[in-house]
């Protein structure tokens, strides 16, 4: 192996499954996702799970004019992190779990300005942050994540088809979502069970209220197996009556099932239930 692949790492160190601890130490692979997300010097970057400082080293290597923020919920890796990045003047670390942090406190590291999100993200909540960072309103550019294979074709896949779900939906309108690379397990210490993807979202404004969109799209695809009358009665409260209604206005067959939606016809979707709210 070459030396410069190796992983640093405090001698007393336990890899943690339950945070997901699977890090990388190619350095041509983190070279790659810095460039994949098109960080430039002048960039701020929101890193999610720090780990061992591979990933933020590369990104801190590009970003010379702007600032990174790296969030590690492993307190334990805190002295290891702040000793090895003591000379790096524009990187604030944060210590503790992305899910809990108040957007507030994300948005004021920044000064209020937009930034990039790049992270080789932990599979155990992987749709979860993604979802948290779309919901957060946060002013992001651009989202880079490593994630499970498999959820990258989820997150990729065409409507009518079993991987097509919430998550493509909801990214599809919040921006252009592509698959810039393919990552075999063996590039990861400790190797874990799964390969991996890694998948660029570069977001698009759009005047469209993406929140309850991303309500009624969620609602709609939680019971896979049952038809959207029943996703709608069931998460959103409809009556079977108001159910009916909404699909007739959108000349969708009674029995139709989620997945058979395009993006636009979730927009319109989620448009009449609101007008039966009002
Ligand atoms: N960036 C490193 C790399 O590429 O080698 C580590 C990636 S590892 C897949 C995921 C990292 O996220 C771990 O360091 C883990 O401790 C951290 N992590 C897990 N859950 C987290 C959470 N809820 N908030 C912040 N960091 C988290």
């Amino acid at each position: 192996m070459n030396k410069e692949n190796k992983i640093n790492l405090p001698n007393e160190f336990k890899f943690k499954k339950k945070f997901g601890q699977n890090f990388l130490k190619d350095t041509n692979l983190l070279r790659a996702i810095v460039a994949d997300a098109k960080v430039q010097d002048n960039d701020n970057v929101l890193e999610i799970g720090a780990g061992a400082g591979a990933l933020t080293t590369q990104i801190c290597a590009v970003v010379t004019k702007g600032k990174v923020v790296s969030v590690e919920i492993d307190y334990t890796l805190r002295e290891f992190l702040l000793t090895k990045f003591a000379n790096t003047a524009n990187i604030e670390f944060v210590f503790g779990d992305i899910l809990r942090i108040p957007t507030e406190e994300i948005m004021a590291k920044f000064g209020g300005k937009p930034f990039k999100v790049v992270a080789n993200l932990p599979y155990y909540i992987s749709s979860p942050i993604i979802f948290y960072l779309i919901e957060s309103g946060l002013p992001i550019q651009s989202i880079t994540v490593m994630l499970q294979k498999e959820l990258v074709d989820r997150i990729t896949a065409m409507p009518g088809g079993k991987d097509y779900g919430a998550l493509t939906v909801i990214l599809s309108l919040y921006g252009r979502v592509t698959k810039t690379r393919d990552v075999p397990r063996q590039m990861f210490t400790p190797m874990p069970n799964v390969d991996s993807a890694i998948l660029n979202i570069e977001i698009q404004p759009t005047s469209l209220p993406i929140i309850s969109i991303a309500k009624v799209v969620k609602a709609c695809f939680a019971m896979r197996r049952k038809t959207l009358v029943n996703n709608l009665i069931e998460g959103l409260k409809l009556s079977r009556e108001e159910a009916y209604r909404v699909l007739t206005k959108l000349n969708l067959p009674l029995d139709i099932r989620a997945e058979k939606l395009d993006k636009n016809q979730f927009v319109a979707l989620s448009q009449e239930i609101e007008n039966l709210q009002n």
